[in-house]
């Protein structure tokens, strides 16, 4: 299964989010766009896509505030985009959590760049155990996050879109009890009107997936009431 990484574009001038649009979909994006902060701060909320490109200068709200909302409930990795060269947008972005930071007029070629760079910054940071090779393993357990695959012993589990997202969640947070408040905020934004149920069924079709017995987890625990817990790295 080939799951595209989703980019939303923020940016309010037609022609640079037409030109933007148009670089990340010939290169194999999923993408999708806003040219205001409300209407961006919703489609975040809304889709959880896996990369932001943020205009700083829109027409509504600062783009520095929606980085700010942002960062009160997801790592999401944006890249702001602005005409201002102040070295103060700069400092202050990055400082708030923004992963990069691009001038206009920029090329194709360093904004694909960027976007891979936080893409794969995003995914490794977070734990040591998926280190340089962007995989991480616990037994015959193994998430390729530059493949956006799941294999067990050597066999693609083919995971749907979401069991994929919970699954690489909890590998990069192998070890640590994530609750299920955190897993939907980080999966379908704050505010959504998900509940636990739809973390059970994924969970269980995951765990027919990936576990020998269902009954008798070896790889992504239950902690009742609280959460769920991926096996530590190897
Ligand atoms: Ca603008």
């Amino acid at each position: 299964m080939d799951i595209k990484e989703k980019i939303l574009v923020v940016e309010d001038e037609k022609s640079i989010q037409s030109f933007i649009c148009t670089i990340l979909t010939a290169n194999g994006y999923d993408v999708i766009s806003a040219s205001s902060g409300s209407e961006a701060y919703s489609m975040i909320t809304s889709h959880c896509p896996d990369l932001v490109i943020l205009d700083l200068g829109l027409p509504d709200i600062d783009g520095l505030d929606i980085l700010r909302a942002m960062r009160q409930w997801t790592l999401m990795p944006v890249i702001v985009v602005s005409a201002r060269s102040y070295e103060r947008d700069k400092v202050t972005a990055l400082d708030i959590g923004a992963d990069d930071y691009i001038t206009k007029p920029f090329g194709a070629s360093e904004l694909l760049a960027r976007i891979r760079t936080a893409i794969r910054h995003t995914r490794t940071s977070t734990n040591a155990a998926v280190g340089q090779s962007g995989k991480f393993t616990t037994g015959g357990l193994t998430i390729d996050y530059a493949k956006r695959r799941v294999y067990v012993d050597g066999e693609d589990v083919r995971l749907t879109q979401n069991e994929y997202k919970l699954v690489s969640l909890l590998g990069m947070y192998a070890g640590k009890v994530l609750t299920y408040d955190s897993i939907l905020k980080e999966l379908w934004g704050p505010g959504s009107r998900e509940d636990n149920q739809i973390l059970r069924v994924n969970m269980a079709n995951i765990r027919r997936k990936i576990e020998k017995n269902p009954a008798e987890p070896q790889y992504i625990f239950t902690e009742v009431g609280v959460g769920y817990r991926m096996a530590e790295g190897d």
